[in-house]
């Protein structure tokens, strides 16, 4: 074939490719324009996945009748002027493509209205070619509608994916320009039903509300950060609110929604030690940085960016996050069993991820920094890293505070969760201990074991309480009649019956923990009422702080 310069509809068709890969594009650009435009309301409506339906409308500045036409041109744009402007990009629009691509695969309509007109302006065009205008009048403002997606562009149609997945992709796409934009009020409708509703007041937490759920917006830690050159603001998750993947990061240069693996890695430092692998936060970050900083045209959906200085925003970002997790009271979560089922431990933290059920507690006076693991010292004790120095933390007064905790948590609201035992244990009594066990079985079974007799003094236990899975179980039973021989008065007694419960269901000085285990241990130490002492009145932790360690350093005299 002979080399020709490509007919403009078909030049118009290959940009369209890149520019409208599916529906959740076209109101990406519909939505960008409206921002442009200065507009502080914003209504979405999408019908089909958006395939059948798409319509924008805005209060923004509105385009005048005269230049409408010259809107749908390939590479007509009212944001830059000349070379040096693609230096300095401040809006979200600039290429001059997405009217003209939109328009190349669809039927769009457009009515629009500027503030110094009477009357404002009706365009439709189908496969870029105006069929029809006129004049019509409506409040300024600007809204596009668009029909019937990929009609003119079938290879595209067959890519698409159900109606209902392209709906959720318009909604994270909307959700993510309100949690860009919460000074303006959105509304979002998906087949006629109202998806969200922002109210345009400012406030990104409340976005988050209207996304996430009060419940994550209220735990939400503000980040803050202004260093000269990028500033860091925003809200992210406690370590206690995590999530499984990462569908829940957002983030904003210079208010543009991007995509960067280089944010994502800052913020995941961040939390370095502090979440299992498996676990991501909840992240909402703004960076603003000097449009020279940075280059948006390296993607025709400018979905990517490149930072001039990508070590110093890495940095930023991520000293940001780890003051905002430094700086923050432990919000304590509702009990959840620190359950361990055959040696194993079977995060909490795992089933919170899917059925998130917090209630935020601040702790009073006794509570914890956010604590980094670094690692285990005579697999007794847990060396860990705090905002203000060094932590040594004994495994073991650990393990027993938060049992101690739960323990008296489940007798309080005489909710003792049980663990069946598929293999019975038998245990042979003394007689004094039979005794006891006669006298006290009622006691037993509100601990949550189920003894039986098997004749002989000997008993087959056949459940326990599942906080007690690790223990052995032998030595809990007896030690448990040892305390039931000698009770008095009802208070003390079951005090110290938790008490010794705690001490063996605990895990022992002299065991090795792995990574996860020590960090699972200190975030639940963090949610106990008094994490820095057991519950026999011992240390569970020293700390050496960084002041005293300048000191025996001899940094500082
Ligand atoms: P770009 O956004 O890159 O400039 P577009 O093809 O998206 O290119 O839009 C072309 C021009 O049409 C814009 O530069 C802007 O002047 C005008 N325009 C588009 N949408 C709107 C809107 N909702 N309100 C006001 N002006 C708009
Ligand atoms: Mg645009």
């Amino acid at each position: 074939m002979q080399i020709k310069v490509l007919e403009s509809a078909v030049i118009a068709k290959i940009a369209a490719g890149e520019v409208i890969e599916r529906p959740a594009s076209v109101v990406k650009e519909l939505v960008e324009n409206s921002l442009d435009a200065g507009a502080t309301q914003i209504a979405v409506e999408a019908q089909g996945g958006g395939v059948e339906l798409i319509k924008v409308s805005d209060n923004g500045t509105g385009i005048p009748t005269s230049e409408l036409e010259i809107a749908f041109h390939r590479y007509a744009t009212s944001k830059i002027d000349d070379l040096s402007d693609l230096e300095k990009i401040s809006s979200l629009g600039f290429r001059g493509e997405a009217l003209p691509s939109i328009a190349a695969v669809t039927e769009v309509e457009i009515i629009t209205q500027t503030s110094s007109e009477v009357v404002g302006s009706y365009l439709h065009l189908r496969k870029g070619e105006v069929i029809h205008r006129e004049s019509r009048a409506r409040p300024q403002g600007t809204t596009v509608t668009v029909r019937r997606l990929f009609r003119y562009f079938p290879a595209r149609l067959k890519f698409l994916k159900s109606a209902n997945t392209e709906n959720s992709h318009i909604a994270h796409l909307v959700s993510q320009y309100a949690l860009a934009f919460p000074e303006v009020k959105f509304s979002l409708v998906l087949d006629k039903r109202p998806s969200l509703r922002t109210t345009g007041n400012g406030d990104l937490r409340e976005v988050i509300g209207e996304i996430y759920g009060s419940e994550i917006a209220q735990r939400m830690l503000k980040v803050e950060q202004g260093d000269g050159l990028v500033k860091v603001s925003g809200l992210t998750s406690p370590p206690s609110l995590a999530r499984s993947n990462r569908n829940y990061f957002s983030f904003f240069v210079n208010r543009r929604w991007v995509r960067s693996p280089l944010l994502t890695r800052a913020t995941e430092e961040a939390y370095h030690g502090l979440l299992m692998d498996s676990q991501h936060p909840i992240a909402v970050i703004n960076i603003s940085l000097q449009a020279q900083e940075l280059d948006v045209n390296i993607h025709p959906a400018k979905a990517q960016i490149k930072f001039c200085h990508e070590q110093a925003v890495f940095s930023s970002v991520q000293k940001a996050i780890k003051e905002a997790l430094a700086r923050t009271p432990i919000a304590s979560s509702k009990s959840v069993p620190f359950s361990i089922s055959s040696g194993q431990w079977q995060s909490p933290r795992m089933i919170m991820d899917n059925e998130p059920t917090f209630v935020v507690d601040q702790l009073p006076t006794m509570e914890l920094p956010v604590l980094r693991v670094l690692g285990q010292l005579a697999n007794t004790y847990i060396i860990a890293e705090g905002p203000n120095g060094l932590y040594l933390i004994d495994q073991h007064a650990t393990h027993e505070r938060i049992l101690y905790d739960r323990i008296s948590a489940q007798w309080a609201q005489k909710e003792v969760e049980v663990q069946g035992l598929l293999q019975p244990i038998t245990i042979e009594l003394s007689p004094r201990e039979e005794e006891t066990l006669k006298a006290s079985k009622e006691f037993l079974a509100e601990f949550g074991f189920t003894v039986e007799p098997f004749g002989n003094r000997s008993y087959v236990i056949r459940a326990i309480p599942a906080l007690m899975a690790r223990a052995n179980i032998i030595e809990i039973i007896s030690a448990l009649l040892d305390s039931l021989a000698s009770k008095e008065s009802p208070n003390p007694w079951e005090e110290k019956i938790a008490q010794s419960l705690a001490c063996h269901g605990a895990i022992r000085a002299g065991q090795q923990l792995s990574n996860e285990e020590m960090r699972e241990l200190i975030k639940q130490l963090e949610q106990t009422k008094q994490p820095r002492s057991c519950p026999h009145g011992r240390p569970t932790m020293i700390h050496l702080s960084s002041h005293q360690l300048e000191k025996e350093f001899g940094r500082i005299s």
